[in-house]
């Protein structure tokens, strides 16, 4: 079971959606840390060298903080700022 995000930036206004959770059993959502970049994980790939490293230099990861697409501002208080859920499995 999976979650969509429907959040909008409290600071330039985007309105974007997040992903979290995983969908299909294997398939896991990770975001870059560092930009908020999203990218679909199998769970059971064995991680080699650099598989999780983002091109801009941060490491994705299922704890990353939610992050605005456009100006990159770390969404502090998400449940303030959600506008919709949408649950996905
Ligand atoms: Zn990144
Ligand atoms: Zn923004």
């Amino acid at each position: 079971m999976g979650t969509t995000l429907g959040v909008k930036c409290p600071k330039c206004g985007k309105q974007f959606e997040w992903n979290t959770g995983s969908g299909f059993l294997e398939i896991e959502i990770l975001h870059c840390d560092k930009c908020g970049r999203e990218k679909e994980w199998n769970k059971f790939d064995e991680v080699t060298d650099g598989d999780l490293d983002c091109q801009c230099g941060g490491c994705f990861t299922d704890d990353a903080p939610v992050r605005c697409p456009k100006c990159k501002a770390v969404i502090e208080d998400v449940e303030a700022n959600v506008e919709n859920i949408s649950m996905w499995d």
